[in-house]
């Protein structure tokens, strides 16, 4: 398969030549048709599979079909992730393969000054990406309202527990619309995350890679 057999449209597949990458990873070929028809997905992949590009393409596709615009300080997606540094790498995929499409995005994490990261969500953004405790923070506030959002990815969700940041996500989860398209990724399946992908998804495509 390449990349453009899997139905991406086309600003999305210059982006994807511009980064030079010849053929999609298997966890990419798996997902992305199920993800373009708007099925639920449960990924068990690690980081370095490619799993960013799985969603995210998808993701931009979608997003960019329709002409719904963001609420003020909503999102239409939102990527929880469990650190800082994995959000900004997130963060910077979205900006790198939707580069041809007219889509904000913004990154929010705790340990810096909440300001420009409320500036940013004033307008509302078309992708959101996050660490649970601040996201939570900024819902409690009100700065951040997440009823209209589309799309919902968990991401590490292994991790998630392992850091103690389950509780939270669980919050987090209490605020989002019940009718969404939702991604859940973990490397490994413990029967906790297990019971939460099975709380978060709706019969789910399952690939492991
Ligand atoms: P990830 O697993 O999402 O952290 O991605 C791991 C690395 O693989 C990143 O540096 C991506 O830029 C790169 N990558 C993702 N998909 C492809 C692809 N289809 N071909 C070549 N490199 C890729």
């Amino acid at each position: 398969t390449s990349f453009s057999d899997l139905g991406l449209s086309e600003p999305i597949l210059r982006a994807i030549s511009a980064e030079n990458y010849s053929t999609p990873t298997p966890i990419q070929a798996q997902a992305i048709p199920h993800l373009l028809e708007g099925r639920d997905l449960l990924g068990v992949a690690q980081t370095g599979t490619g799993k960013t590009a799985a969603f995210a393409l998808p993701i931009l596709h979608r997003l960019s079909a329709t002409r719904t615009r963001p609420i003020s300080q909503g999102a239409r997606t939102l990527v929880l992730t469990p650190t800082r540094e994995l959000a900004i790498q997130i963060g910077d995929s979205f900006k790198t393969y939707g580069a041809n499409l007219p889509l904000t995005h913004t990154v929010i994490f705790g340990g810096v000054g909440q300001n420009p990261q409320v500036q940013a969500m004033s307008r509302g953004v078309d992708i959101l990406v996050a660490t649970p405790g601040r996201l939570l923070d900024l819902i409690g506030q009100g700065l951040v309202k997440l009823d209209r959002l589309e799309v919902f990815v968990l991401d590490e969700a292994d991790r998630m527990l392992d850091m103690g940041f389950i509780h939270d996500v669980r919050r987090i989860l209490k605020t989002l619309p019940a009718k969404r398209h939702s991604l859940f990724f973990s490397a490994t399946m413990p029967p906790e995350i297990a019971k939460l992908a099975d709380k978060i998804l709706t019969e789910p495509v399952r690939v492991e890679v």
